[in-house]
């Protein structure tokens, strides 16, 4: 078939409303690290928690997502990553926190800090009750029966879970890319990429205060598996740090979904670019790729 289009879709805050869901997600991953992890009162780390939150909600741009020293995302660029930083900044900062958080992830992959997050994001999210995004059902149906898109489910979050949960929708057989690793940072990685005003570089800068870092081998050859095959490759994502930048310097398309929760500084810079596109909802997603056939 000629000129396939390959829709790849983010899952969490994309298909749903994560804006719903991630207190539920706090919550739960507060009861583990008091009752597992830390062994502190519940309280305690509730207060914490928002104290945390507030502090880098005053100063978005000074925190993030790390791994291995790089920043993955921006803190305050989705309602579940605003949650992942709010607890990794919390375990960093108390030196108690951050030794039986050592002590409990003794084989870490990454550090012990990061695999905690990792661990109760998996955990937990797969423990809640998926809420859909309206429109979800209806737009990935549509694809699936058209012959020329080929939608695709990219997501950091294992694909059991996320599998399980669009069955609820009814759609058995859409294909999952899960566990893609978005945040898997390498230093050592040598690849630049090549960009028209900032010449070749592994950082996009975004504005002033914002530059997204590339350095992301994992991903990158994700994408360049689907590339394969397909005319065109868009994805579909409501953040920008972690499945945005890469396919735009890679010459793809990259629209992002307008939420509650997306800052001024994502929705600016995909607007003004030239293959971005910021969808005010997911079903304005239909029309958009219907232009690329
Ligand atoms: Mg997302």
């Amino acid at each position: 078939m000629k000129n396939q289009v390959k829709v790849i879709l983010d899952y969490d805050g994309t298909l749903t409303r994560e804006e719903a869901m991630v207190d539920d997600l706090a919550r739960l991953s507060l009861d583990t690290l008091s009752q597992e992890i830390l062994r502190v009162p519940r309280p305690q780390l509730q207060e914490e928690y928002r104290e945390t939150r507030r502090l880098i909600l005053s100063r978005p741009h000074e925190f993030g997502w790390e791994v291995r020293g790089l920043l993955a995302s921006y803190g305050d660029e989705g309602a579940f990553i605003l949650n992942t930083t709010t607890l990794q900044v919390m375990l960093k900062m108390n030196p108690l926190y951050a030794r039986r958080v050592a002590n409990y992830f003794r084989d870490a992959e990454y550090d012990p800090v990061i695999d905690c997050t990792n661990y109760l994001f998996h955990r937990h999210t797969a423990e809640l009750k998926p809420r859909f995004r309206q429109g979800a059902k209806e737009i990935l149906s549509g694809l699936l029966r058209h012959e020329r898109f080929i939608p695709l489910i990219l997501t950091n979050s294992k694909g059991d879970k996320v599998e399980r949960n669009l069955q609820t929708l009814g759609l058995k057989e859409v294909e999952i890319l899960g566990d893609t690793r978005q945040y898997e940072m390498d230093p050592s990685w040598a690849r630049h990429f090549f960009h028209l005003e900032q010449g070749m570089t592994q950082g996009l800068r975004i504005d002033q205060h914002h530059k997204v870092d590339l350095r992301r081998p994992v991903y990158y050859r994700a994408l360049m598996r689907e590339a394969e095959g397909a005319e065109q490759i868009v994805v579909v994502a409501d953040t920008l740090s972690l499945p945005g930048a890469l396919p735009l310097v890679m010459g793809m398309r990259f629209y992002l979904l307008k939420t509650s929760y997306t800052p001024f500084w994502c929705e600016e810079f995909v607007k003004k670019h030239e293959r971005g596109e910021v969808l005010e909802s997911l079903y304005s997603l239909r029309e958009r790729v219907e232009t690329l056939i």
